[in-house]
């Protein structure tokens, strides 16, 4: 929980003002405080004031200086981490291992990795024959976006806000960020350490508040936004696409998943189950990389799933859904399911006798049965739940795995080194993993295909995104 109450930061100045949005607690269903819903008044005041920066002290800024404040960033979340990990695990109910490992050490780590990337990027030249023989020189110098707007959704607040604020600042645009309504103390904690870091006011700036019809629509369909870093929902992607073509204003969109695993039945059974018990079962499947549908050779089906059942049914300490709503949507995929297929474990609501019994748990499940095209197997339920289905062929399974709306990330479980090379490029998704699960190198190019993203974050794509290139041509 925030010491404070949540705040915008428009300008470099707190402001808690607007209509108040109830916080809820997912583990035990308790009010947990509220949010300000910003108004459009305040919304435009964000952009102008990000606007305004573009033209301050802050265009004057080397690379060298940005790098120096976004590790004086990283420093400050470093300095109150243990600030940062309660307040995320308040708003999420995510277990606090996972939040002190993961989420707020990444943030962190997001900072460092694009201040460390600044510093190697040079500028590129050629030299261009002319017919009076002296030539000319080509350089390319790389200038900013602007205004950038950053939503963001519930599921890595932090992780995923910083994850496009910090080489948006790096590459030296301004931003207004938009986290979800649902889960944003730690984005104003964000906005604490940057205020502290010494960035000028207008830089960076912070609005809560809902998507459709309140801050998230105001900000994106804004005329003074210059581009737009959207991580959420495939339908919201195509809204927020919308509103950014009527001024053609640039996206960069990590959307939902739908996404598959394969065993190949020469693949180390143990590490298989293991890995798929991270890769589906992680923040309680609420991570967009999740495993939701798993393909397993025929002659180990039986005994990958045996396991698996034995393994899932061990797990403790998972943490609830994010809402009552959301917990209500997996359940109810639960319920087709159980009477389409077969639940092999999990498959309801988990009773702890204590309070968490009012919170918004599902139980680790695992169903099988069911045919491809079932809800269950096509759409993202975000939860913790993974179909499996054996296959016989790898040219069957690569058809399966491929089938469907989404393309973001998959994972295949072989000891085969030949077959690991020829199915893993095959895989119609932006990132796949070879005997491992979300195994991550920031520098990497991070995004999915289909309905799952358009572009790609990490490393030098991110950076290339939020910068424009611009050509210099002298005659010599
Ligand atoms: P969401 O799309 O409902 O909300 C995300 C953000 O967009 C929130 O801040 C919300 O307030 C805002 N928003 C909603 N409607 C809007 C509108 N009309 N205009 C502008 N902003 C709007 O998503 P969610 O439920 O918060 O997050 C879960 C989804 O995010 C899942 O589909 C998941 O797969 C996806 N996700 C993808 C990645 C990735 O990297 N590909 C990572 C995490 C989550």
């Amino acid at each position: 929980m925030l010491s404070s109450p949540v705040r915008h930061y428009v300008g470099g100045v707190f402001d808690a003002s607007g209509d108040p949005i109830p916080l809820v607690d997912p583990v035990n269903g308790r009010s947990a405080g509220e949010v300000p819903s910003a108004s459009e008044e305040l919304v435009d005041r964000a952009v102008g004031a990000a606007r305004d920066a573009l033209r301050g002290p802050w265009a004057t800024w080397s690379p060298a200086d940005r790098a120096q404040v976004l590790h004086r960033i990283a420093d400050g979340i470093e300095r109150r981490f243990d600030a940062f990990v309660a307040a995320e695990c308040a708003d999420t109910g995510k277990p606090h291992e996972l939040a002190a490992d993961v989420d707020i050490p990444r943030a962190a780590a997001n900072f460092r990795n694009f201040a460390d990337l600044l510093a190697g990027r040079g500028e590129q030249s050629w030299h261009t024959p002319t017919p009076d023989g002296r030539g000319a020189l080509n350089y390319t110098v790389r200038k900013p976006l602007g205004v950038v707007a950053v939503v963001s959704p519930w599921n890595l607040p932090l992780l995923l806000l910083t994850w496009k604020v910090a080489p948006a600042l790096a590459t030296g645009n301004t931003v207004v960020a938009k986290p979800s309504e649902m889960t944003p103390s730690t984005a104003c904690l964000l906005a604490e350490v940057i205020a502290e870091a010494g960035l000028p006011a207008g830089v960076f700036n912070l609005v809560h508040g809902g998507g459709g019809g309140a801050a998230g629509q105001w900000l994106t369909e804004h005329p003074g936004v210059d581009a737009v870093a959207f991580t959420g929902a495939s339908a919201t992607g195509t809204t927020i696409m919308r509103a950014a073509a009527a001024r053609l204003a640039p996206i960069s969109f990590e959307l939902g998943g739908k996404n598959a695993g394969v065993v190949f039945a020469d693949a180390d059974l143990e590490k298989a189950v293991a890995g798929t018990v991270r890769s589906a079962f992680t923040h309680s499947g609420q991570v967009c990389l999740c495993t939701e549908r798993l393909y397993v050779e025929r002659p180990i089906f039986e005994a990958f799933a045996g396991r698996l059942v034995e393994e899932s049914r061990k797990l403790r300490g998972y943490g609830p859904m994010i809402s009552a709503a959301h917990r209500d949507k997996v359940i109810g995929h639960l319920t087709r399911a159980a009477t389409d297929g077969e639940v092999l474990a999990g498959g309801g609501v988990p009773r702890f006798g204590d309070e968490r019994d009012g919170g918004f748990f599902v139980e680790p499940t695992v169903l099988t049965g069911l045919a491809e095209d079932h809800p269950a197997v096509r759409e993202e339920i975000f939860g913790p739940v993974v179909h499996l289905a054996p296959f016989d062929t790898e040219e069957e399974v690569l058809g399966r795995a491929n089938a469907g709306p989404y393309g973001l990330a998959a994972t295949v479980w072989t000891g085969d080194l030949a077959r690991a090379h020829r199915v893993a490029p095959a895989l119609d998704v932006g990132i796949a993993w070879v005997n491992t699960w979300n195994l991550r190198d920031l520098r990497t190019p991070f995004g999915g295909v289909k309905a799952s993203g358009i572009g790609r974050e990490g490393g030098d794509h991110s950076l290339d995104f939020f910068s424009e290139p611009m050509n210099v041509c002298v005659k010599l």
